[in-house]
């Protein structure tokens, strides 16, 4: 394979077969992606605007029957420091995100085995009808697979009732790396790939916007990692012409500290900046047909986040008033609206505050 024949297809929006990935990956010069990657970004998202946007990640529950061994955020049923968020915390955690000029919550959570689908619409229905400019990312497709298998129900039946209660965007949560090896060893309770994906292919069907991540850095192979972006991009190719389907795409390292499967299995993250912005690079180069890149400030910290903006990232995401998944294994990055923004004008880009559609924000 010749490397600029590669960088030639790329360009011109060709999808590289997962060889010609692995290709790339093994040989490229990381500043060779970065520059293939920054002039497409160009092409799917012209000009300087790099996003941002101000959420709040809330936990519904860290009780979770998962115990996926890369996750030091769940507890199991019973354990003291358990929990299921109560309606009075969700008011309180609302009341000071509007303050600080947030309108989304992100609602994450354990799968809980007491928590039917009830429980969902339910609340959601809730905090619309308290707050309706209010805005729901919640769950994501373990969750749906989840509650679809306890309700006996279709992922369309379970979506569509979600949606009517108030669900208005669906994170791209628990897809780790889509690889069965990997799965079955880090996360062999969650949803397979097939059933992520199916959730995602009736997501797009229904025209729920979503996102796509990937966790990486543990013990998958660079392979099974640019495995995973094709499967994105054969799952995006499918979704109905103008429908959302996967708005952004947002890579991130695994964070070890305190995991099981470091401390039982010896894991460590195989994290590096220039590993993190030659993942960037390559996601921007494989998935010719998701918009938008998304750098994962929060978990790779400052100095790479700004040089994610130059291998193909068009976005820092959110400044996350809370996100416990992360921190508890170890991550430490905390930023406010006004340092966002200066990193994004130091790295050389104009702050775009955007929604989760990626629309300017209002
Ligand atoms: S990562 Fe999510 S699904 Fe896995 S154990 Fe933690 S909370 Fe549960």
């Amino acid at each position: 394979m010749v490397l600029n024949q590669l960088y030639d297809k790329a360009l011109n929006l060709v999808p590289l077969t997962v060889e010609e990935g692995v290709f790339l990956n093994n040989s490229a010069p990381i500043e060779e992606l970065m520059f293939v990657a920054s002039r497409l970004r160009q092409i799917h998202v012209p000009g300087n605007n790099v996003g941002w946007m101000i959420d709040r990640n809330v936990n519904i529950t860290n009780i979770c029957f998962s115990q996926c061994s890369f996750c030091n955020f769940c507890r199991k049923k019973g354990a003291p420091d358990s929990y299921v968020t109560t309606t009075e915390d969700y008011i309180n955690k609302i009341e000071e995100m509007f303050a600080l000029g947030g309108d989304q919550l992100l609602l994450q959570g354990g799968m809980n085995p007491d928590l039917g689908l009830s429980f969902y619409t339910d609340l959601f229905k809730e905090l619309k009808n308290r707050y309706p400019a209010l805005k729901l990312h919640a769950l994501g497709p373990p969750e749906i697979v989840y509650l679809a298998r306890k309700e006996k129900t279709t992922y369309s039946d379970i979506l569509t009732r979600l949606l009517d209660a108030g669900l208005d965007s669906l994170p791209g949560a628990g897809a780790e790396i889509l690889s069965e090896r990997v799965r079955k060893i880090v996360s062999p309770a969650k949803a397979t790939v097939e059933e992520w994906l199916g959730v995602m292919r009736e997501a797009h069907r229904l025209n729920l916007p979503t996102s796509a991540t990937m966790m990486y850095g543990h013990l998958e192979t660079p392979k099974e990692r640019i495995e995973h972006l094709v499967k994105l991009r054969d799952l995006q190719a499918e979704k109905p012409k103008n429908n959302y389907g996967f708005i952004a795409f947002i890579p991130w390292p695994f964070q070890d500290k305190g995991t099981r499967l470091r401390e039982e299995e010896g894991v460590r993250s195989s994290y590096s900046g220039p590993g993190y912005i030659r993942m960037v690079a390559l996601s921007r180069i494989m998935l010719c047909n998701i918009t938008n890149i998304q750098a994962s400030i929060l978990t790779v910290g400052k100095e790479i986040g700004m040089l994610s903006l130059h291998a193909g990232a068009n976005d820092l995401g959110s400044i996350m008033i809370e996100e416990n998944v992360v921190s508890a294994a170890g991550s430490n990055n905390r930023f406010i609206a006004n340092e966002l923004q200066s990193i994004i004008l130091e790295a050389g880009f104009i702050p775009y505050r955007r929604n989760q559609k990626y629309e300017p924000h209002h």
